[in-house]
């Protein structure tokens, strides 16, 4: 099967209802460029490599949704409404032969697509090392987008779902021991908090999603503010395998550990009852873990008591340890 036909038959036949009947796509796949008639737009690009962020025995179906899935993640980082997205992709020979591998691919992400009315409207195919890039697009009202640098002194610290599940899960693959399935699903296939997003924008001060973990990109949106922090370790939402553990490896897993997709975000005190009443219309769980300050610096309590812990966010340029 020829390029063309492979764009066809996986992308652009499967993808061609959601764009037509998407109000703000003009025109999908098949042109030289996609026509969107949108307003102010959030856009984002995240890429996934093979060896790099998946395993090469990777599920395709499991592969395509987490693909989109962390490009969602970051329009709801933003309070963004997902509109459409392009796939630039490349793929080895080998694996372009693989049409059931293809299918289930496109097939995975574009389930995902579906679920948050987000068309599929362009891209680009070619041979190379398994790499899936993809941009998304997303409606946002700037005034109420949930920037990074808008958090304030004295604003509540809160987090979406449970922490540390995903990096858990990776964690145990490597060592060839078994995680839960509910693990596993928190690494292979996470949720984008879209709805919770969109239903902070307007009351929350700031957001970020978390992709490399609670430490290092609570210190991002701390940095973007000019502000500190303090985070109560034992309000962090954890689950029972995660408890099992120490708690050296647990906070570890919870605050350094990348991968979760939760969303870490900020507002005012006065605030309280429309982050719970976002959570509620979001059907997502929440909880209340800190609190900024004036002094810089992000301060880790645990049982009302300062604790040093040696951490830090994933950096792939980082200097080996
Ligand atoms: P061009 O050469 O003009 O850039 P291409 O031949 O690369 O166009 O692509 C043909 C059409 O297929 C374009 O509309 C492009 O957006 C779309 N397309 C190509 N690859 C993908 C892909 N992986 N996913 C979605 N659409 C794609
Ligand atoms: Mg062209």
């Amino acid at each position: 099967m020829g390029e063309f036909e492979l764009i066809e038959r996986l992308f652009k036949a499967p993808a061609a209802g959601l764009a037509a009947r998407r109000p703000g796509v003009l025109l999908g796949i098949g042109d030289d460029c996609a026509l969107l008639d949108a307003g102010p737009l959030a856009i984002s690009t995240d890429m996934l490599v093979e060896g790099r962020h998946f395993f090469r025995d990777a599920d395709p179906a499991a592969l395509g949704h987490k693909a989109l899935a962390v490009n969602l993640s970051d329009l709801a980082a933003m309070g963004a409404e997902p509109l459409g997205f392009t796939l630039a992709l490349a793929l080895p020979a080998e694996r372009a032969r693989d049409l059931p591998w293809c299918e289930a691919l496109a097939a995975g992400m574009l389930a995902l697509a579906a679920e948050h009315d987000c068309a599929l409207i362009g891209g680009d195919t070619t041979a190379g090392p398994l790499t899936l890039s993809i941009t998304v697009f997303g409606r946002v009202d700037p005034a109420r987008a949930l920037r990074r640098d808008g958090a304030r002194d004295g604003d509540d610290i809160w987090i979406s779902g449970v922490l540390g599940d995903a990096a858990f899960a990776l964690e145990r693959r490597y060592a060839g021991r078994p995680a839960s399935a509910a693990a596993d699903l928190r690494l292979d296939r996470p949720t984008p908090r879209v709805a919770l997003g969109r239903a902070l924008a307007g009351v929350a001060s700031a957001a970020i999603d978390l992709s490399d973990g609670l430490a290092g990109d609570l210190a991002h949106v701390l940095a973007a503010s000019r502000l500190g922090a303090r985070v109560d370790l034992d309000r962090l939402p954890l689950s029972a395998e995660l408890l099992a553990l120490s708690p050296g490896q647990r906070h570890r897993l919870a605050l350094a550990g990348g991968d979760d997709y939760e969303l870490c975000f900020t507002a005012a005190p006065a605030q309280r009852e429309a982050v719970l009443a976002a959570s509620r219309a979001s059907a997502t769980p929440v909880a209340r873990i800190g609190a900024v300050s004036a002094t810089p610096g992000l301060v880790w309590l645990d049982a009302g008591q300062p604790v040093e812990l040696a951490l830090r966010g994933f950096d792939h340029f980082a200097p080996a340890l």
